[in-house]
């Protein structure tokens, strides 16, 4: 089946429509019409190939919702005209200690929803810039968010899960108090779920203009990380921060804001190493420095249902795929409030 998608054939070159094909359901399938699907910060590390070993053409795109046009066979449970997302995960090898505990997120054999080797043309995965996907029942997510809520649920499937999988392992909740570093789109989801949560929640920006925008997302309090006063005012009284800066930067001056065996977890992903931390920032209080990547499938449909009992969802500017280059230039302004979405009926033209 040929379809339309909008992808990149080089690093250097901007996003323009391209025909790709999607293999039949197979018996354990479920293909899937793409209403929406969100725009994130690592669609642009890979489609510019800033991260290592992208592989061309580059069709982005995992916080994909949509609607079952086609099921194999051996599916149970989801049947056609049902909504459903699917994250950043399309496969992994289903018989690790990983997959079996559900975290298939940390298997060796995990097939990213775009640029990991596959069976299927062209070599390798491409994403949720397309009009339909096909994937393994296993990988596909109920959602029970109203469907007037479908587009701004996308963003759930990686900047929903990638914050609540940490916040729920680090044990956010009453009596903590937890920082969110960098209010994009990852740091919007973190503000509102953590807060959901039950937490003290803070906000680390490094925008002047967010400061009082930033009010609606759940947080108690914002910090302008510029400011070494505003930081110094919070030394030593972190449980938790949760860094989602997608750029290098001083960790030194997060550590020094978390209480004795508090925790800074980074899931923010730079093409370039953050400069090396104090080890005294760590050795003197027991803290520690973690990470943390997306989450497994159990806890990805966990979160959807959290977020949609708590009627969470994500703030977004919906837009066209051929607005997609314009897009990535304002995200690396930190000018969206706070995901792009596309409406992948504008691919049909
Ligand atoms: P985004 O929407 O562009 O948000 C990133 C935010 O980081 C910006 O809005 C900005 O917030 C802050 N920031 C930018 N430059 C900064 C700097 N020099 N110092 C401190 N903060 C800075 O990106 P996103 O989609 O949320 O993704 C964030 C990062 O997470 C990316 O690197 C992405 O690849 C990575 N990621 C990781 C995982 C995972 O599994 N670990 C999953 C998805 C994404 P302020 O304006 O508030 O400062
Ligand atoms: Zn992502």
């Amino acid at each position: 089946m040929t379809i339309k998608a909008y992808g990149a054939h080089a690093g250097d070159r901007p996003l323009e429509p391209i025909d790709i094909t999607r293999r039949e359901a197979g018996p354990q399938d479920v293909q899937i019409d793409i209403a929406f699907c969100g725009v994130c910060h690592s669609d642009l590390h890979q489609a510019r190939g800033e991260w290592a070993g992208t592989l061309w053409p580059c069709v982005p795109g995992h916080e994909i919702v949509g609607r079952i046009s086609a099921v194999g066979d051996q599916v149970t449970g989801l049947q056609i005209g049902d909504l459903v997302g699917v994250g950043c995960i399309v496969d992994s090898c289903q018989h690790c200690a990983e997959c079996d505990d559900g975290l298939e997120n940390y298997c060796d054999g995990m097939v990213g929803t775009y640029n990991s080797p596959t069976a299927d043309a062209p070599g390798h995965t491409l994403g949720g810039y397309a009009q339909q996907i096909t994937v393994h029942q296993r990988y596909a997510l109920r959602i029970t968010h109203p469907e007037e809520q479908l587009a701004a649920v996308a963003p759930l499937l990686c900047a929903g899960i990638t914050t609540f999988s940490p916040l729920r392992h680090w044990q956010a909740g009453p009596g903590k108090k937890i920082g969110v570093v960098g209010i994009g789109g990852l740091g919007h989801m973190g503000l509102k779920i953590a807060h959901a949560m039950g937490a003290h929640v803070v906000a680390f920006t490094t925008s002047e203009s967010k400061r009082d925008e930033a009010r609606s997302l759940g947080e108690d309090e914002v910090v302008v990380s510029r400011n070494a006063e505003e930081m110094a005012a919070h030394a030593g009284s972190f449980d938790m921060i949760l860094n989602t800066a997608a750029a290098p930067h001083d960790l030194d001056a997060f550590l020094a804001l978390l209480k004795r065996d508090g925790t800074l977890v980074l899931v923010g992903a730079p093409a370039s190493p953050h400069p090396s931390p104090n080890v005294s920032n760590l050795i003197t209080r027991r803290r520690a420095i973690a990470g943390s990547m997306i989450g497994g499938i159990p806890e990805t449909q966990e979160m959807l249902d959290f977020c949609a009992a708590n009627n969470i969802t994500a703030d977004i500017e919906l837009i066209r795929a051929e607005d997609i280059n314009q897009a990535y230039e304002r995200m690396l302004k930190g000018d969206v409030k706070y995901r792009f979405v596309i409406d992948n009926a504008s691919l049909a033209g």
